[in-house]
């Protein structure tokens, strides 16, 4: 399952991409963006965010 960014929360700051191991998150103007084939569902990007836009995909 994969994470989703949140981009009405998003901030922009870059801190989540660092922290994924796939390299699943991308900057999409000023939001970042996680591509859900990339991404392995790790859950490593979640705590990192500072205003908690990251959360597990629903559907
Ligand atoms: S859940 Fe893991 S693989 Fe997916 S975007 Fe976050 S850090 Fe990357
Ligand atoms: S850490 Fe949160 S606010 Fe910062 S770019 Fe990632 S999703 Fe957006």
């Amino acid at each position: 399952m994969a994470y989703q960014i949140d981009e009405t929360v998003c901030v922009g700051c870059g801190a989540c991409a660092g922290n994924c191991p796939v390299a699943a998150i991308n900057q999409k103007g000023d939001k970042y963006k996680i591509d859900p084939e990339t991404c392995v569902g790790c859950g490593a990007c979640e705590p990192t965010c500072p205003v908690s836009a990251i959360s597990k995909e629903t559907r």
